[in-house]
């Protein structure tokens, strides 16, 4: 029974991974956009103050997860998915192609969401969503300090990646500027006093944080990027991240004719509405209504699912009990994160 995964994250390469330790022989195939290895996410956000961070932020070359007896297919977009012939069509170096299936497991993650106010001018902002991204910025940095100038940037959204980041780059020495529409910041997951403690962390490290600014537009004149305010723009920005919340990658399922809502549906079981069909991680919605973006819950969706896809397994995926935290230099919470 071959077995084809899409997206090469904690997902789709632990399910793959999973999937060959119980049975070796097993025919697996991972089909990923990726060209630089399995690499960890979480890391990404401290990707300024390690200078090693390329490098180390790999998990797992392609190369060694090929050795294992998985059958990788890098550089590679899945576009599309044929139910009734049970294949999925790809391009790869700009060629198509298409591979068929008896299971196909759907991981394809998630983007960085972009508030509509901001959507005409998503050319100009930068955001921290993969390796790629990370590299853009890395490059960019590595520029404006050669000019011998210290980079200026103003990051929208004070959320876990936001105020992540914003540590990230003020620890490194830069200038960094938070605006975050709430009162709050990271509102959905910390207590009031635990923001209040962040907010104090990351003046401490030199962070401007202003709250209940709602960014409405940004402005570009020359090198330089400014941030339009309710009654005021805000100037002299070098660059703007956006970090505004996530959006489950959900378009192969919805164009299959597959059922979604902010993310793919899935059943308890972790399938989608065809039998042959099961999506986790990011893009997943579950029965419950929740999208579990996290690194500990989707390791252990993926464990399920590997054991389910060898097995069947006995009992339907529970939702472990976990709790997230945020990687803020010299931050920790007095409170149990809300989930
Ligand atoms: C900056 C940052 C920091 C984070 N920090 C933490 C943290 O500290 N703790 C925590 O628990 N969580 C954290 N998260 C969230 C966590 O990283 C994600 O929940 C997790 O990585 C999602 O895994 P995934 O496999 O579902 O998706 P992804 O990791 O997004 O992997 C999906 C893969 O699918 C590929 N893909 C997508 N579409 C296609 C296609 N059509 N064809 C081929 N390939 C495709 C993508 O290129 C990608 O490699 C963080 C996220 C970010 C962005």
């Amino acid at each position: 029974m071959s077995l084809v995964i899409v997206g090469s994250g904690m997902a789709g390469v632990t399910v793959a991974e999973e999937r060959l330790k119980k049975d070796p022989l097993a025919a697996v195939t991972l089909i990923t956009q990726e060209t630089d290895g399995y690499y960890s996410r979480p890391m990404l956000s401290h990707g300024f103050s390690r200078d090693d961070v390329e490098s180390k932020i790999i998990l797992k070359s392609f190369e060694a997860l090929h050795q294992g007896g998985l059958k990788v297919m890098t550089g590679c977009e899945v576009t599309a998915i044929d139910r009734s012939q049970k294949t999925v069509r790809y391009l790869e170096k700009g060629l198509e192609g298409a591979i068929g299936y008896d299971r196909l497991v759907l991981a394809p993650g998630s983007d960085a969401f972009i508030p509509p106010p901001l959507k005409p001018f998503e050319d100009l902002l930068y955001r921290l969503n993969s390796l790629r991204d990370l590299k853009a910025l890395r490059t960019l940095r590595t520029l404006i300090k050669d000019r011998g100038q210290q980079p200026h940037w103003a990051i929208i959204g004070g959320g876990l990646i936001g105020s992540e980041v914003a540590s990230d780059l003020a620890r490194s020495g830069d200038a960094v500027t938070l605006f975050h529409a709430l009162p709050r910041l990271m509102e959905r997951q910390l207590i009031e006093a635990d923001s209040d403690t962040l907010k104090a962390v990351l003046e401490a490290l030199g962070v401007t944080v202003q709250l209940e600014v709602a960014v409405t537009g940004l402005e570009r004149q020359g090198e330089r990027f400014g941030v339009q305010l309710e009654n005021d723009l805000s100037f002299g920005f070098d660059a703007i991240i956006a970090a505004t919340g996530f959006k489950p990658r959900t378009q192969l399922a919805e164009a299959a004719g597959l059922q979604v809502n902010r993310g793919i549906l899935v059943n308890p079981w972790l399938k989608t509405e065809d039998d042959a069909i099961y999506a986790l991680g990011d893009a997943a919605e579950c029965a419950d209504g929740k999208i579990y973006a996290y690194v500990m819950p989707i390791r252990h969706q993926a464990l399920w699912l590997a054991t389910h896809l060898h097995g069947p397994a006995d009992a339907p995926w529970e939702p472990p009990s976990f709790s997230p935290r945020a990687k803020v230099h010299g931050f920790t919470a007095a409170h149990a994160y809300r989930t």
